[in-house]
């Protein structure tokens, strides 16, 4: 059996009738890094892992963000800029990847006493974590403060609350964009307010502002840092430090070639989709300029490096998703299969052994599009193929568009859905259904070229 509705080859016209017709999506490569290549090479250690764990499993490779995170220090260095990369941790709790961001000399970004004790833990000090989210209870305040943290304040009342207690902290404040509807941060008039109010307060170091920004664009980023120097330089006219500027997260990432993935968004069809499935977006999976790239950019614009070094101020960075790039994949093991048919078309249905809690975003009501490996990556025939989870809910679909896998899945196979270590693959794990949640297993390399694992000591 040819790849069904797929009749159209790869790089045909968007919108020719063979394509268009088609029921098959267009294959969404994710980009590789060498590790990926060699344990999907490798004959044995797939295959390995999944007998000794016995379910889905989670594969991380904390060199990767020992990497990523020195790439983002190099631009600083390479622009003269005083710079702190801070891990936003929310998208990964692994104890490996804060272990990472001990090693390469990153801080942590956390938001609750649990992210706080487990940074410390693997080698974090409290005066290399920020503090984030709004009104934040007062354990964690109290916590953060006796370990030296820097405190983002998100509100005068949590100031407020922050001086009552009189113990020294150190604190952004924490801006709302202009023109934005976030419920986060202060607006002008809360800031300059915040600001005289801390010169009131002895036990209150002001050492600078923050700001998080959704979506993935610089210039905005470059524009509220620009201001937020003004106010820097109006602060310490008040005595305050004021000298930090923390530009948040949301740094792109590269996961798919332009390409594949413009062609991907030009012929999207809901025929593609196992039961006409239709979703209304989906995350922007290709990124020119993403992480380092784009913090260069950022501090390109308007001489933002030069006015920096000029007032002696030091930039923060908090990226998550950008720290994780290429650091991490989800494993499943497929269960079996059956075949339906659409349009006349044959394509298999398959079960794996998880759920799409572990791949996360189908809880944005969207597809994670980077397309899963079958393991062992044997030559067959292609076939279309969706992948359901082990759970008994309709909806709980890892892939709902007809993927055009390389050769059919049999019992056993291993399904690899890459690039999931950002957000994907534990921020909506559940042990639903009593399932078990999927262990994450930690690759170094060991002398000779080979691949060790071990489980992550946050699943210990
Ligand atoms: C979530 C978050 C981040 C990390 O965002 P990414 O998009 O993963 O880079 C950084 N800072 C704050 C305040 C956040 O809430």
């Amino acid at each position: 059996m040819g790849l069904t509705g797929a009749d159209a080859p790869a790089g045909a016209e968007p919108g020719s009738p063979g394509r268009n017709a088609g029921t098959v999506a267009v294959p969404v490569p994710a980009r590789r890094d060498r590790w990926e290549q060699q344990v999907l090479a490798d004959p044995q250690l797939l295959g390995d892992i999944a007998f000794a764990v016995g379910g889905p499993f989670h594969l991380m490779y904390p060199a990767r963000v020992v990497d990523n995170i020195r790439a983002f220090q190099r631009v600083f260095t390479e622009s003269r800029v005083s710079g702190t990369v801070y891990y936003g941790k929310k998208a990964n709790k692994a104890a490996c990847v804060a272990r990472a961001c001990a090693t390469a000399g990153a801080g942590i970004d956390i938001a609750s006493t649990g992210e706080l004790t487990a940074a410390l833990g693997q080698g974090i000090r409290g005066s290399e974590l920020m503090v984030t989210g709004p009104e934040k209870s007062d354990e964690l305040h109290w916590l953060a403060a006796r370990h030296d943290c820097l405190i983002a304040v998100d509100s005068i009342g949590e100031l407020k609350r922050l001086a009552a207690s009189d113990i020294p902290m150190r604190v952004l404040l924490r801006a709302l964009p202009a023109a934005s509807a976030s419920r986060f941060g202060m607006s002008a008039e809360e800031l300059d307010h915040a600001v005289s109010e801390a010169a009131e307060y002895p036990s209150i170091s002001v050492q600078g502002f923050s700001f998080h920004l959704s979506g993935y664009d610089p210039i905005p980023r470059a524009d509220m840092a620009g201001q937020l120097l003004d106010r820097c330089r109006a602060a310490r006219s008040l005595g305050h430090p004021a000298t930090i500027i923390s530009l948040g997260g949301g740094f792109g990432v590269d996961y798919v070639p332009a390409t594949e993935w413009s062609a991907f968004q030009q012929q999207v069809t809901r025929r593609w989709f196992h039961s006409g499935k239709a979703f209304e977006s989906y995350y922007p999976y290709s990124f020119p300029e993403p992480g380092p790239a784009m913090l260069a950019t950022i501090l390109e614009r308007d001489d933002l490096a030069g006015r920096l070094r000029r007032t002696d101020t030091t930039v923060a960075v908090e990226p998550g998703r950008a720290l994780l790039d290429r650091a991490g994949s989800t494993v499943f093991r497929v269960q079996g299969g059956k075949t339906r048919h659409e349009h006349g078309q044959p394509y298999r249905i398959l079960t794996v052994d998880g759920s799409s809690l572990s791949l996360s975003e189908q809880w944005f009501d969207s597809e994670y599009l980077p397309d899963p490996v079958l393991w062992p990556e044997e030559p067959g025939t292609p076939t279309a193929t969706v992948v359901g989870a082990a759970t008994c809910l309709e909806s709980d679909m890892l892939s709902w568009r007809r993927i055009p896998l390389p050769r059919a899945a049999v019992p056993g196979d291993l399904l690899i859905y890459p690039n999931t270590a950002g957000y994907q693959m534990d921020s909506n794990e559940s042990p639903f259904h009593e399932l078990p949640l999927p262990p994450k297993v930690v690759l170094s390399e060991a002398p000779g070229g080979r691949y060790r694992w071990a489980l992550d000591q946050s699943c210990q």
